[in-house]
C-alpha cells in the first residue's frame, strides 16, 4: 500500500502530518461545506448535522423565555440542550489530533482482549461509505473467503460528500468512483458478489427514514443469504454515518435473530486505550495471519480517492497515521 504525503505540516516522529484533521472529517462525510483548512470549525459541522441540532445561543433564550411555567417543557430544554452538548463534544473529538497509533501498539490489545474465532456460516458486513468494511473488517473478510465461508457486504451509501458539497455532476463521478475503488478493493480479499449498494445520501444516513430504509435492505440480505453473522460499524463511533449503520444492523439482526459485530473505525482516531468511552469488556481481537494482512493492505491501497490530497495542500481523507490503525496484525470488535 503506497499512501502519498500531505503537503502540509511538518514530520513527526517519521509519521506523515495528518494535515488539518477538519480536512479529513469533512472528507468522511462529517461536513459538507467543501474542502477547506480554515474557518469557523463549528459552522462546517452544523453544515452536516453534527450540530444543527442544538439550538442557538438565541433560540435557547427565545424557548427558555416560552417554558418558564412549564415544567416538563423545561425538561425537555435540558435534554435538547444535553444531546446538543453531547453532539459538541463528539465533534470536538474528532477535530481534536489523532491518537499515534504507537499508543494502541504499546496497549497491546491482543494480549488483554479475548480472541474470537471464525464463525462458520455467511457473513454479511455492513458499510456507511465504501471504505468502512475494509478499514474495518477487511482482514477478517479475507480470512473468512480462506476459510471458504461466504461473505456478503452492503454499502449503504457511495461516499459521494467526502470532497465537499461540489456539483451533482461531481458528486455523481465521485460515487461511482468510489464503487469501483470498492469493487477493486473487494477483489484483493478474495472472491465474494460484489457489494449491494443501498445508493443512500452520504452524511444523512441518520435521517429516521434513511435509518429505515437501511434497516431494510440489511434485514433482507440477512434473511437471503441465511447469515450467521452480521458485522456492522460501530455505533459509538461518533459519526453520525457510522452509528446510524450500526443501529440499522443491530435492530436488522435483532428482528432476524442474526448475531451482530461492531467495528470500530473513527474510535481509533478519538478515543485513547482504556478510554472509559468504548465499552472495552465487550471487545475482542481477530488476529490475522500475515498473508491476510497484506491482502488487507492491498485492498487499502484501492481507495485511491481517499488517499490522494484531495488539491493543493488538502489533506487526503485516509492520512498515514490514519491508515496506521487498520493494517495491524488484528482486528477488534465490539460485541
Ligand atoms: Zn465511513
Amino acid at each position: 500500500m503506497s499512501t502519498p504525503k500531505t503537503a502540509d505540516g511538518p514530520t513527526v516522529d517519521g509519521l506523515t502530518p495528518d494535515g488539518p484533521t477538519v480536512d479529513r472529517r469533512a472528507a468522511d462525510g462529517l461536513t459538507a461545506d467543501g474542502p477547506t483548512s480554515d474557518g469557523p470549525t463549528v459552522d462546517r459541522r452544523a453544515a452536516d448535522g453534527l450540530t444543527v441540532d442544538g439550538p442557538t445561543a438565541d433560540e435557547q433564550t427565545a424557548h427558555g423565555q416560552r417554558v418558564d411555567d412549564l415544567t416538563d417543557l423545561t425538561d425537555l430544554t435540558v435534554r435538547e440542550n444535553t444531546a446538543a452538548a453531547t453532539r459538541q463534544a463528539a465533534a470536538a473529538a474528532i477535530d481534536a489530533q489523532g491518537t499515534d497509533e504507537a499508543e494502541w501498539q504499546e496497549a497491546r490489545l491482543p494480549d488483554h482482549l479475548p480472541r474470537l474465532v471464525l464463525p462458520a456460516g455467511p457473513v454479511v458486513v455492513v458499510a456507511a461509505h465504501p471504505d468502512d468494511e475494509v478499514l474495518g473488517f477487511g482482514g477478517t473478510i479475507a480470512a473468512l473467503l480462506q476459510a471458504g465461508v461466504e461473505v456478503h457486504t452492503v454499502c449503504l451509501s457511495d461516499g459521494e460528500a467526502s470532497h465537499g458539497p461540489g456539483t451533482p455532476s461531481a458528486r455523481a463521478r465521485l460515487a461511482a468512483r468510489r464503487r469501483a475503488e470498492l469493487s477493486a478493493a473487494l477483489r484483493e480479499l478474495g472472491e465474494l458478489p460484489d457489494p449491494v449498494y443501498a445508493g443512500l445520501p452520504d452524511t444523512a444516513l441518520d435521517r429516521p427514514e434513511h435509518e429505515s430504509e437501511a434497516r431494510a435492505i440489511i434485514g433482507e440480505l440477512l434473511g437471503a443469504v441465511g447469515a450467521a453473522l452480521c458485522v456492522a460499524p460501530w455505533e459509538g463511533d461518533l459519526h453520525s454515518d457510522h452509528e446510524a449503520a450500526g443501529r440499522a444492523a443491530r435492530h436488522a439482526g435483532r428482528a432476524g435473530s442474526t448475531p451482530v459485530w461492531s467495528y470500530p473505525v473513527w474510535m481509533w482516531h478519538w478515543a485513547r486505550p482504556h478510554d472509559p468511552r468504548v465499552p472495552w469488556h465487550r471487545a475482542a481481537v481477530l488476529p490475522l495471519p500475515e498473508p491476510v494482512t497484506d491482502r488487507k493492505k492491498a485492498a487499502l491501497a484501492r481507495f485511491s480517492s481517499q488517499l490522494e490530497p484531495r488539491g493543493a495542500g488538502i489533506a487526503p481523507v485516509l492520512p498515514t497515521a490514519e491508515i496506521a490503525h487498520h493494517t495491524r496484525a488484528f482486528e477488534t470488535v465490539i460485541r
